[in-house]
């Protein structure tokens, strides 16, 4: 499968080259940074810690992607956005693992994917997925005098809160609810904030040193609480899932889908 990285000198850029070098059937064809980043016309493979690939990376995604069969998007919302219909206008697939959407971002990307196959998560681990999974059956199960708080810590230099792994898992417990997590989501607090208002989901986001991600979700109850969680140890299992996307998503129908609809977990 030939493969296309944008955001190819970032964090995951860099581990997504490193993957692909490392996936049986898959090849990377080239690697996009955007105008005026010095990684422009270096090697891919270096960037990675690799031997050169003999990609040279580019500031010209349109000609990028038409080398493809996919793109894996790891950058920014706006960014994102444009990725996708350019993905669209190529015909490719396009992975996107970028968090930090905003409900007019996640519109654009419905009306891209009625041309094309995109497959979005804010967590492409198995273990995020399957956490997601059961969040939302405890959260039917347990009733609202159960109050549920989503914990999260990462690296000093995340930019976006909560992270959209933590979003996600609020999904999954507001969907275990069958509630809108927009209108049940407390997002932060400070100050005089009353008592807790029953059924909202409330996060609450740590920021320091190279935390990859943990995660907490917590239910808790009167006298007693659960406590579900998930630590990252390594970004590469974030790359490693974006592949199994990219082999799962290939020849699929244009449409919108998840790491769930790829691991066949019923969310
Ligand atoms: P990063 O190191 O800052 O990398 C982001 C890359 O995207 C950089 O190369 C950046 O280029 C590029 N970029 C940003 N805006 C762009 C634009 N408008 N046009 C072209 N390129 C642009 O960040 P990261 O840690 O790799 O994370 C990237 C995203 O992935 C974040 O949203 C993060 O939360 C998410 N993430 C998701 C998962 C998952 O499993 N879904 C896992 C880890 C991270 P510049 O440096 O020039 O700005």
């Amino acid at each position: 499968m030939r493969l296309v990285v944008v955001g190819a000198a970032g964090r995951m850029g860099r581990m997504l080259i490193k993957a692909i070098d490392q996936a049986e059937g898959c090849r990377l064809v080239a690697a996009v940074e955007r105008l005026g980043s010095p990684a422009l016309g270096a090697d891919a493979g270096p960037l990675a810690g690799l031997p050169p690939l003999g990609v040279t990376v580019t500031g010209d995604p349109a000609a990028a992607f038409a080398q493809g069969d996919a793109v894996f998007d790891f950058t920014s919302p706006e960014a994102t956005v444009a990725f996708a219909r350019l993905a669209a206008d190529a015909g490719i697939l396009h992975v996107v693992g970028t968090t930090g959407l905003e409900p007019a971002h996640l519109a654009a990307l419905a009306e891209t994917a009625r041309r094309i196959p995109i497959i979005r998560s804010g967590n492409m681990s198995l273990g995020v997925n399957l956490l997601a999974a059961l969040v939302r059956k405890v959260a039917a199960t347990l009733g609202t005098d159960w109050d549920i708080e989503i914990v999260e810590m990462h690296h000093r230099m995340k930019v976006d809160a909560p992270s959209g792994t933590a979003v996600l898992l609020g999904e999954a417990a507001a969907a275990g609810r069958a509630v809108d997590l927009a209108e049940q989501r407390v997002a932060a607090r400070d100050g005089i904030t009353g008592a807790r208002d029953p059924g909202t989901i409330g996060f609450a986001a740590l920021r320091g040193g190279t935390v990859v991600g943990d995660h907490k979700v917590i239910f808790a109850g009167a006298g007693e609480r659960l406590e579900l969680a998930h630590v990252a140890e390594d970004r590469s299992l974030f790359a490693q899932g974006a592949i199994r996307a990219a082999l799962w998503g290939r020849g699929r129908a244009p449409g919108l889908y998840s790491m769930a609809d790829v691991l066949g977990l019923d969310t």
